[in-house]
């Protein structure tokens, strides 16, 4: 058997839709499971869609994400050139090939004409008007500047399938196709034409990408049939939706890779997440790397129905990507996120981030998490009341002026902290929660703080907890009408 090849081929449109990310994980492990290759291809022969940089998004985003294609244009390799722009020559010997083989035809059709074929219903399919042209009068329109297409030649009757390997036998009556055009009036492959001639070329032995083309599939497959060329295996693959009824989509916002990147999430995270979009492991784990994801993959843990894309398990799954990164690495990602906080420069930033490496989801929540170090202003003393700790603010108003006179007497470390406050407790006959708990309420007037009343002492330093616990005190024997 000849060695698997698979391909990703996106159009540069400017951003990695995790569809699209998806399709390539797919392709790659699928490659990779067989020993194959995995081709990177650009598909940009859509001129009017043409964005600066867009293929610097495409290689970006596949190697952020850990997948190396074996070829591919800034990789080189033995069937390039890899960027169909700069394979035009093929593709329209090709297209000549194909009109002596009768698979296609030039087509001189006006615009107006091919309006006119437009019926009540808005539907329009062309006559195959032009198929009828003598050879001598094609060559003679040609000859005089006249502007044309080439379109396939689609057979009138009877019908065409193949078996697709996730939705089996995908049968289409020819009735049912179009002769599209192949070549454009300014002499670009069209989709339908292009993925035909660079597959078979590119020696690609399975064809994987989105639904969306199963049913045009058999319309490529005739294209083989008339080269006498062998047909590639597919395998389609289920839409991602947002819901029930939505998919997926830039316009909302909810779809491109670099924007979740800078939300704060891992790549390693969303790849996995993404691998997990349409596809069970036979071992149902869900935190995958790479090298699992290549061990274990397999098309029948493959669903044919579209899945749900969910942020929720997503964000999950990525807090656990962030606790398992090593501290360097961690800081290293977190960094950037830290310097957007209005308190980066003023605290200690490893403490800051070592606090919050077990307490985020996504990076992007740090700046938030941190807001309570900025700003510390009235708040509702009734934070102070906490059944389970078994405080109250009365109590708190009690134990605050304790916990005052302990922690300005102590060493400031961890243990000196830890010593003084428990010692308290226990001296005075508290529970270790009547005294910690009123103290980080009081140093930060938050409910949810990330980290206990020792941690926020080290962080926010000596002289402003004691300013924020006196403020704290104040606040309750106003609350309290002392
Ligand atoms: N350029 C096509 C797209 O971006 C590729 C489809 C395919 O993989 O054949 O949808």
């Amino acid at each position: 058997m000849s060695k698997v090849r698979t391909r990703f081929a996106p159009s540069p449109t400017g951003f990695m839709h995790l569809g699209g990310l998806r399709t390539a994980l797919y392709a790659y492990l699928y490659a990779k499971a067989n020993g194959g290759d995995f081709i990177l291809r650009i598909e940009d022969t859509d001129k009017e869609r043409f964005v600066e940089g867009a293929i610097e998004v495409i290689y970006s985003s596949l190697k952020e994400s850990g997948m190396d294609y074996d070829e591919g244009p800034d990789k080189g390799g033995n069937y390039g050139p890899y960027i169909q722009s700069e394979r035009m020559d093929i593709y329209k010997k090709y297209a000549l090939e194909l009109i002596e083989k009768g698979g296609a035809y030039y087509c001189f059709c006006s615009k107006e004409r091919l309006e006119s074929l437009t019926d009540e219903n808005g539907n329009r399919k062309y006559d195959k008007h032009c198929l009828k042209l003598s050879k001598e009068e094609v060559e003679k329109r040609i000859a005089s500047g006249e502007s044309y297409v080439i379109r396939q030649n689609i057979p009138e009757v009877g019908s065409s399938s193949y078996e697709d390997l996730i939705y089996g036998t995908i049968t289409i009556d020819h009735s049912e196709l179009e002769d599209n055009i192949l070549i454009k009036s300014d002499g670009m492959p069209t989709y339908n034409f292009a993925n035909v001639i660079d597959d078979h070329l590119m020696g690609i032995t399975h064809v994987i990408r989105g639904t969306e083309y199963l049913s045009s599939t058999p319309k490529y497959n005739l294209m083989y049939d008339a080269f006498g060329w062998e047909r590639p295996v597919y395998i389609h693959l289920p839409t991602i939706m947002k819901d029930a009824t939505r998919k997926l989509s830039k316009r909302y916002g909810d779809a491109n890779f670099d924007d979740f990147v800078s939300k704060g999430y891992l790549p390693q995270a969303i790849i996995n997440y993404v691998a997990l979009l349409g596809w069970s492991p036979k071992e149902n784990i869900e935190k995958m790397t790479m090298e699992d994801m290549i061990r274990l993959f397999s098309l029948d843990g493959i669903s044919k129905s579209p899945s749900i894309f969910d942020e929720v398990k997503l964000k999950w799954l990525n807090g656990e990507y962030i606790k398992a990164l090593s501290d360097e690495e961690y800081f290293k990602v977190a960094e950037p996120f830290l310097q957007k906080s209005s308190v980066y420069g003023k605290y200690d930033s490893t403490l800051m981030l070592s606090l919050l490496k077990t307490r985020i989801e996504t990076l992007g929540e740090i700046p938030e998490k941190l807001e309570f170090l900025n700003e510390f202003t009235d708040y509702n003393t009734a934070l102070f009341c906490h059944k389970k700790m078994k405080t109250d603010e009365a109590l708190s108003l009690q134990v605050l002026p304790l916990v005052l006179n302990a922690i300005s007497n102590c060493e400031w470390t961890h243990d000196g902290l830890h010593d003084s406050l428990i010692g308290l407790a226990t001296e005075k006959g508290y529970k270790n929660g009547q005294v910690l708990y009123p103290t980080r309420i009081a140093l930060t007037g938050k409910e949810s703080t990330p980290g206990g009343a020792i941690e926020m002492c080290l962080l926010l330093g000596k002289e402003e907890s004691i300013r924020r616990i006196n403020h704290s005190i104040s606040l309750l024997k106003a609350k309290l009408g002392e």
